[in-house]
């Protein structure tokens, strides 16, 4: 019988949505999308509840209307009114499913928790422990495999164990770690990718980035660099969410302005790392297996730390923000407190997520400017590593 193998984040079974609770709710900042299915039960809907549903869907686009950006089916006590009325079966696909996410790779389906809900980013980016995969094997009366080269994919998978092992290394500071992952993903690229020396080559850099002759090429890549990744290419996107270009234009303009490097240079880098090794691992865990199907394993560990330094920064941006809101005179001008700091992490992590894990015309355009724009090269993304978490 075929064998279907089902890779989850450990979190997954503990996963719960916290409904009025949650900081950043999925039913505001954004149209959902509604599935034929669910729309054809919506206009059948009698009474007085089916004809408030009906005139809450935009049925040109099949999403629901928005109503001062919320969904006009969220009640005044935060929960989904289709869920109370009609029991979660008559959610539509998206809601019932959110943030729920499964990647097919013939035998093998890897299901994400999406980092856009806080809930997800509060249970894996911002738990102290490492990201554990899970594995699961099914018997399935079909499988479809066509279009997977399974030997390739199995080298993909191979490679990110590795990346996870070098990313925890927690005994190496977290900039060479993330400059180890990058490098690795390009010299997998050059090898090809696809064939025995791609695993060997992985098991290398794990004995290699703790030797001087590691720290040495990290220094003489860096020093090729010019000024850094052009922040440009954001501006590009597609706005999904009400936040992002407010968050974005301040992002930017600190950038420029120098005051996030300084930032680093004073703090000497986070006390948070594992935030970030969680992320980084969580955004490979995300990306690289849908290099089976475009051969890119290098775009995709870009897109991952492009993810990391971008957030990074984001977040550094709003812990100026704060300080400069608070009395700078009597606090250290980037002091922050508990719990003001820890709901702005989750914010940029679940902003960035929507922004781009929901769009796929944003990872397009952002994917073509990593593999194609020299201010992604490996010189310059090491230069960036060094800005957001110190140099080497
Ligand atoms: S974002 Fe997550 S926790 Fe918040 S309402 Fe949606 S599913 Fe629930």
């Amino acid at each position: 019988m075929p064998v279907l193998t089902l890779h989850y984040p450990s979190a997954y079974g503990r996963f719960r949505c916290v409904g009025a609770q949650c900081p950043m709710t999925c039913c505001a900042g954004w149209r959902i999308a509604i599935d034929k299915a669910s729309a054809k039960k919506y206009r059948r809907g009698g009474g007085a509840f089916g004809r408030r549903l009906r005139s809450a869907v935009d049925w040109r686009e099949r999403r629901f209307k928005s109503e001062n950006g919320r969904c006009p089916m969220l009640s005044e006590d935060l929960l989904c009114d289709i869920y109370k009325q009609m029991g979660e079966e008559n959610m539509c696909r998206t809601c019932r499913n959110y943030p729920r996410h499964r990647e097919d790779y013939g035998a093998l389906h890897e299901i994400v928790l999406l980092p856009s809900c806080p809930e997800v980013a509060r249970r894996i980016v911002m738990a102290p422990e490492p990201l554990k995969i899970v594995s699961a094997q099914r018997n399935r009366s079909s499988v479809d495999v066509a279009g997977v080269d399974h030997q390739f994919l199995h080298n993909i998978l191979s490679v990110r164990a590795h990346m996870f092992h070098i990313l925890y290394a927690r005994k190496l500071p977290l900039n060479r770690r993330l400059a180890a992952v990058l490098a690795l993903g390009r010299d997998v690229q050059r090898c090809g990718g696809n064939d025995e020396r791609a695993v060997r080559l992985a098991k290398h850099y794990e004995q290699w980035i703790f030797t001087s002759n590691f720290d040495h090429r990290l220094r003489s890549v860096g020093e090729n660099a010019s000024a850094g990744f052009d922040r440009n290419v954001l501006f590009s996107l597609e706005t999904v969410v009400p936040q992002w270009p407010g968050m974005l234009t301040e992002y930017v303009r600190l950038w420029q302005s120098g005051k996030l490097g300084a930032m680093v240079a004073k703090d000497g880098g986070s006390m948070d790392d594992y935030r970030y090794e969680n992320l980084m691992a969580y955004y490979l865990y995300m990306y690289l297996p849908g290099a089976v199907y475009d051969g890119d394993i290098y775009t995709k560990v870009r897109l991952a730390l492009f993810s990391v330094l971008v957030v990074r920064q984001m977040y550094q941006a709003a812990q100026i923000r704060m300080a400069a809101k608070e009395q700078p005179e009597d606090r250290n001008e980037y002091e922050t407190k508990e719990p003001e700091e820890y709901e702005m992490f989750l914010q940029c992590v679940c902003v960035y997520s929507r922004q781009i894990d929901h769009s796929d015309s944003n990872l397009e355009i952002l994917e073509d400017a990593l593999c194609h724009n020299p201010g992604f090269s490996l010189a310059e993304l090491f230069y960036e590593i060094s800005v957001a978490f110190g140099g080497f």
